[in-house]
């Protein structure tokens, strides 16, 4: 970091202790607490995480600043304040604050969210701006403490939200990291392959979770191809937190050793919900995705498990779609 971003990151530390002291020990933090309590979160995991509140005064944070010696430059230069000459607004007032870490561990940028009680128009998150410490597309929520316990682990786990990777440590699991609610991109591809050989992905369980988790699972095998990639499909539309929430933790435990599948099974999964097996033209679409991804699997074998699971998903004849995928190998070449 140069000093100017030194400055940055000792207002964003400055900013993290004022937020969590209002949290924590204020009467301000109150409504807060209990709705973060109410989800399950452990005191400890709330320490941890250094979660705070942003006061509805927008004077509080800027004043608290200026009296530590910051100035107003360095105040709009974080990204956290709007507005200017003497004007300045906290951007993330009212809503329950969220310290962003970089891999080494420095707040360079806060989320939101808003309490259950505000106004329906306002966004459920809010994001620091772009900054020059706070660069979205190659920003792992989580990656400061996740890099060593994917070791530990010996996986990554990429969740959707940040709230998922809050939960799953608040449970012990501590491997997890997130995007800031973007598609993965290829930039974060790269920087989950350099940390660990595995990696199991834990989108949420609805309809928007899944095409994200199928944009991630392609990116992934095309930038950073030598992973090795298992997936979790949750149940009845939950994300990987309400799950916790629903089951419990054991029951989390049990589902994430248990019910993992493979990027195959995801994608017969995925497949058979959008193309219908009960007309032709759905099988036939059906059969040249499934026969598009079974010919990049490597070995015989491998071809021939998968080549039986879909002569039944299909009601064709193997000996059908061994040609098929031969072809498709062909054109790929
Ligand atoms: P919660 O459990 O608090 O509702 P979540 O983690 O389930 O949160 P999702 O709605 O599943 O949140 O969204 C996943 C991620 O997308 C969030 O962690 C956040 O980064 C981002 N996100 C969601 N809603 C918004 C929004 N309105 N504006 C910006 N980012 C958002
Ligand atoms: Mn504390
Ligand atoms: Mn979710
Ligand atoms: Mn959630």
């Amino acid at each position: 970091y140069n000093d100017h971003q030194e400055r940055l990151i000792d207002l964003h530390e400055s900013l993290t202790e004022l937020y969590h002291y209002l949290l924590t020990t204020t009467k301000l933090g109150h409504d807060a607490m209990d709705y973060l309590q109410g989800r399950g979160l452990a005191k400890e995991t709330i320490e941890d995480y250094q979660i705070g509140l942003a006061p509805n005064d927008g004077n509080i944070a800027s004043q608290h600043l200026f009296n530590k010696g910051f100035v107003q430059e360095e105040l709009l230069d974080s990204g956290v304040f709007t507005g200017a000459n003497d004007d300045l607004r906290d951007r993330f007032r009212g809503r329950i604050i969220f310290p962003l870490r970089d891999r080494r561990g420095k707040v360079v940028a806060f989320s939101g969210r808003k309490l259950p009680g505000a106004n329906d128009d306002q966004a459920k998150y809010l994001n620091s701006p772009e900054t020059e410490l706070f660069n979205k597309s190659q920003f792992l929520f989580n990656l400061d403490i996740a890099q060593n316990e994917s070791r530990r682990a010996k996986e990554l786990v990429l969740y959707e939200g940040f709230m998922d990777v809050i939960s799953a440590a608040n449970i012990g699991l501590k491997n997890g990291v997130a995007s800031m609610g973007t598609s993965l991109t290829q930039d974060q591809a790269h920087i989950i392959g350099r940390y660990s050989k595995r990696l199991l992905l834990a989108y949420d369980g609805d309809k928007a979770g899944l095409e994200a988790m199928k944009r991630a699972l392609d990116n992934m095998q095309t930038w950073s191809s030598r992973l090795d990639i298992d997936l979790l499909l949750f149940p009845n539309q939950l994300d990987p937190d309400e799950f916790i929430q629903t089951y419990g933790a054991d029951a989390y435990r049990e589902f994430v050793s248990k019910q993992r599948v493979s990027p195959i099974h995801f994608y017969r999964f995925y497949y058979r919900q959008h193309y219908s097996l009960n007309d032709d033209q759905g099988k036939l679409n059906y059969i040249q995705a499934m026969a598009k991804i079974i010919s990049q699997t490597d070995t015989e074998v491998e071809q021939a498990i998968y080549i039986k699971e879909l002569a039944e998903d299909t009601g064709l004849s193997q000996e059908v779609l061994t040609r098929q995928i031969k072809q498709v190998r062909q054109t790929e070449k």
